[in-house]
């Protein structure tokens, strides 16, 4: 399998180059340049496979040159042999045809650790094999920093620096990073906020030079596609729960990058029977706007209970504009230049497209606490609060009453105790028993002011 860039201009590269890369070199995201197609005999076929199984069906088409059967099964088994469910991503009934797939069975109880588990083994694999040595780093407002970290923990050719905002994540979501002590891990509490944080990480990548030599910078977030990549087995996985490929199912996904959903829409494109996708958004509703009424506009920062949907502009959304523009490089490459100077307003056959493919929905805070409240009242079950936009948001937009509708779990209750409090007033939702311990364990992590020397000279002095 090929990928290429979504503005045309960069070299067309094999899955593994493509897993080193990062952005284009044209300012582009990768995407496979042909997708696997399955039919409905084969995906009938499945049934009854285990999540590992079916992960082994779904992801081989994308990496072949680079990983054969073997090697393949070998990293799925171990990525996911770190979870705490049997099945891996639990479906749970809340109501009739609705459902929750709960995606926070991993180590850090968010949906992350299912391609962050994945893309640590899968470097560990590609960098051993090549006997190369790179440098991981990324910027974290909370929830994918604690997933790479634990991805890339046990990397041998790996060192991962994490950049959050000092004194601006949560307790739990500092307390899952900084107390993983590896001799390849570093945290780093920047004297800014998270933007300063991201910037720092942006001109690091433009500029590689204060890097030992042969070391390069990886990133890992969803702009790799190895994550969209493992991320469509679970749409797969449920829908074949729910009796596809011969009954349709729906998805509610709660967004802010747009990766998530993203694989919804790739799995769609295999041919999984997906009737409804559904944009889940918060206050930071760039997309809700967008599908709603064609405005594509950036607007300030709000700061929500679902912190990690906290955006103002969704980076993998370029990858489906890009499909919708009929894969015309030249004319997203176009279309992003403009988004630099204002707003965007799609062309008309474009934004009917959008609309065909997606609906979506917005919540503010207050109305995320009452679903939390109503839900827990009626089911008994606790949502987070960014599932609870999620099932709000299927509720709100249900097309097809008869189709089953499934709100993807993002994240575990307890990694968000605020919302939780407010919602029903259980002060600290109950962590699962592998982190019951985790506020008596030992931190570990270096304040640096906001200079991005002081940060680089932190890194090239820790770099093995
Ligand atoms: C990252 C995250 C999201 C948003 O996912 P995207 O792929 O960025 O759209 C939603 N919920 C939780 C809990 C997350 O950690």
């Amino acid at each position: 399998m090929k990928y290429i860039s979504t503005r045309g201009q960069a070299p067309t590269l094999n899955f593994e180059d493509v897993v080193l890369t990062g952005l284009a070199s044209d300012g582009g995201l990768y995407v496979p340049e042909t997708l696997p197609k399955f039919s409905a005999e084969e995906i009938q076929s499945w049934a009854g496979l285990s999540y590992q199984e079916l992960a082994f069906k779904v992801m081989k088409p994308f990496v072949t040159e680079t990983l054969n059967d073997e090697e393949l099964k070998g990293l799925i088994d171990k990525s996911y042999a770190t979870f705490r469910h049997d099945a891996i991503a639990p479906l749970v009934q809340l109501g009739k045809n609705e459902w929750v797939l709960e995606l926070f069975q991993g180590p850090t109880l968010a949906f992350k650790d299912f391609a962050l588990q994945f893309l640590g083994n899968l470097l560990d694999h590609i960098l051993k094999k090549r006997d190369q040595k790179v440098v991981v780093m990324g910027a974290t407002s909370g929830d994918t920093g604690s997933a790479a970290i634990e991805g890339c923990r046990h990397c041998e050719n790996v060192d991962i620096f994490i950049l959050h905002p000092y004194q601006r994540v949560s307790d739990v979501q500092r307390r899952q990073m900084t107390t993983v002590i590896e001799n390849n891990v570093y945290n780093i509490a920047l004297e800014g906020n998270f933007d300063d944080c991201q910037n720092m990480v942006k001109a690091s990548f433009a500029d590689q030079s204060f890097l030992p030599d042969g070391r390069q910078l990886v990133a890992v977030n969803s702009i790799n596609f190895a994550r969209i990549m493992a991320q469509i087995v679970y749409y797969f996985y449920s829908a074949l729960a729910l009796g596809a490929p011969h009954r349709e199912v729906s998805y509610s996904v709660p967004t802010g990058n747009f990766g998530d959903i993203f694989a919804g829409y790739l799995a769609k494109q295999m041919g999984l029977p997906i009737k409804q996708l559904i944009v889940a958004t918060n206050q930071n509703d760039i997309l809700h706007r967008c599908i709603a009424n064609n405005d594509h506009s950036k607007q300030s920062l709000v700061h929500s209970l679902s912190p990690s949907m906290d955006i103002m502009v969704s980076s993998n959304f370029e990858r489906l504009l890009f499909d919708l523009y009929g894969r015309d490089g030249a004319a997203i490459k176009q279309l992003m230049e403009d988004f630099k100077s204002g707003p965007i307003t799609l062309p008309d056959d474009v934004f009917a497209k959008l609309k065909a493919g997606f609906s979506s929905y917005r919540l503010d805070d207050e109305e995320t606490t009452t679903v939390i409240a109503d839900v827990f009242e009626n089911t008994g079950y606790l949502l987070d609060p960014h599932t609870a936009i999620g099932v709000q948001a299927a509720r709100k937009n249900n097309q097809s009453p008869e189709t089953p509708m499934v709100c993807l779990a993002t994240a575990h209750p307890a990694k968000f105790p605020e919302a939780v409090n407010k919602a029903v007033g259980i002060a600290n939702p109950e962590l699962p028993h592998h982190m019951v311990d985790l506020f008596e364990r030992e931190e570990q992590y270096q304040v640096l002011a906001n200079d991005i020397s002081a940060v680089q000279q932190f890194m090239s002095a820790n770099i093995r």
